[in-house]
């Protein structure tokens, strides 16, 4: 019987979460729940400035809103100091290592690696990988202060752990030359490896917070749902080799696989993270999103309750246009508050022609003489007004939408003016056009 997948996500916690960081967490997880192994979590705190207790804490908060459930105990890499040590001894004592007086700073230990021959190893991503002996050097594993150095610890723990699968971002494979050979003086089996791709710009070059936002928080902060952020991280590297976009976690985990994860560099694409976004809210529960919905115009400090009431209505149009949570108040002011903000390019683009007052007010005279005001029969009214003009709808919709909204997006026009009722769609577009006409606006 094949051995226990035992795989492990071991970040240096520093207040933030990279992207790339809980990528390789990602990965880790669908492997584990995939074979049906452990997904174990080793916290590698040795760094004692930044992985203060309230960095580890967003860590594992982070962890808890993706849903990456770990098995077991939290491993913490400090307390396994006196093994880390106790082995650098065994490693001077057998000769895998040696001593020096580094810059007269005190003593450090120093691993000896082989002088000839290459060092070589099957990536379950990059493929067959190898490095002449002679390209490589001795380094560090015990600074001369006593404390034991990345490369020494990340091995050691890997063994305690019973780690199989070493799954990580790709800007380790170096390292990796350097750990094989410590799992072989140390006497250990060597785990599989399995680099990631790099996550990159749209001009390739590695992904950073100059690029936008680069830290889980903020994809949070910004109304990404956790849903949609795992399962775009999911298809950094990895494609279930079908035409699979967005994948509920169960299926995803059921196709995970290394043998169709790719090597080349992974491209971060906001828009389509965006759009993927869009698609999981569109698709939650309207309870859910109501929940998010009035959070989010609590904190922008909009009333939750709709000027026309219309709750549910007015949900029905705003759920399925929503691309993130914080775009919600920004896109909704109108329908919650008798003042709302003109975009000034909306303004200029639609209100600033010839004429506009006018036909906003012929518009309203329009609508006003209507015997019903409903979505039907305004928009039967207006497409009426278009071919009385020669004009078509498109010269009178667009000055409606803005005078009434602000804005040159949002939920079909007809439906707004019903949302907004046929007496407040009245007052606001001969309120715009008398703006308009002062030079107001
Ligand atoms: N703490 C290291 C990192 O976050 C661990 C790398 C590994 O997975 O071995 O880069």
């Amino acid at each position: 019987m094949a051995e226990k997948v035992r795989v492990r996500f071991a970040p240096s916690p520093t207040g933030k979460v990279h992207i790339g960081n809980i990528r390789a967490a990602i990965f880790n997880w669908l492997y584990a729940r995939h074979t049906g192994g452990e997904f174990l979590l080793r916290v590698e705190d040795t760094d004692l400035e930044r992985s203060t207790p309230e960095a580890i804490r967003t860590l594992l908060d982070c962890m808890q809103w993706l849903g990456l459930d770990y098995d077991g105990e939290v491993m913490y890499q400090t307390s396994q100091r006196a093994h880390h040590l106790a082995v650098a001894e065994e490693l001077l004592a057998k000769g895998y290592a040696y001593k020096e007086n580094k810059g007269g700073q005190g003593e450090c230990v120093i691993f000896r690696m082989p002088k000839e021959g290459v060092i070589e190893y099957d990536d379950l991503v990059k493929g067959h990988m190898k490095k002449q002996a002679k390209d490589t050097q001795d380094f560090v594993i015990v600074r001369s202060d006593g404390s034991p150095v990345f490369h020494l610890a990340n091995v050691l723990d890997d063994i305690t752990q019973g780690v199989t699968h070493i799954i990580r971002g790709d800007d380790h494979v170096e390292n990796t030359f350097k750990h094989i050979m410590l799992f072989k003086a140390i006497g250990a089996p060597v785990p599989q490896y399995a680099h990631l791709p790099m996550i990159v710009n749209a001009a390739g070059k590695p992904y950073s917070k100059r690029d936008g936002s680069a830290f889980v928080g903020e994809f949070r902060e910004q109304g990404y749902l956790p849903e949609t952020l795992f399962n775009y991280l999911a298809l950094l590297g990895w494609a279930p080799g079908d035409d699979r976009e967005i994948m509920t976690r169960e299926e995803m985990v059921a196709a995970f696989d290394f043998a169709k994860c790719k090597a080349s560099p992974a491209r971060f694409d906001l828009k389509k993270l965006t759009w993927m976004n869009g698609e999981y809210i569109a698709h939650q529960p309207r309870a859910a999103f109501e929940q998010a919905f009035d959070a989010r115009l609590q904190t922008a400090g909009l009333p939750v309750e709709p000027l026309n009431g219309h709750r549910q209505e007015l949900l029905d149009q705003i759920q399925p246009r929503t691309k993130t949570y914080a775009d919600i108040p920004g896109n909704c002011a109108w329908f919650f508050e008798e003042v709302y903000p003109f975009d000034a390019k909306a303004v200029t683009k639609r209100l600033h022609g010839e004429g506009i007052p006018a036909l906003l007010e012929e518009i309203a005279a329009a609508l006003e003489a209507l015997p019903d005001f409903t979505v039907e029969a305004g928009e039967a009214r207006i497409r009426a007004m278009g071919e009385e003009k020669g004009c078509g709808m498109g010269p009178l919709v667009h000055p409606i939408r803005v005078a009434v909204s602000g804005r040159m997006e949002g939920p079909g026009l007809f439906e707004m003016l019903w949302l907004l009722g046929r007496e407040r769609t009245l007052r606001r577009l001969r309120e715009t056009a008398a703006r308009l006409r002062e030079g107001t606006l």
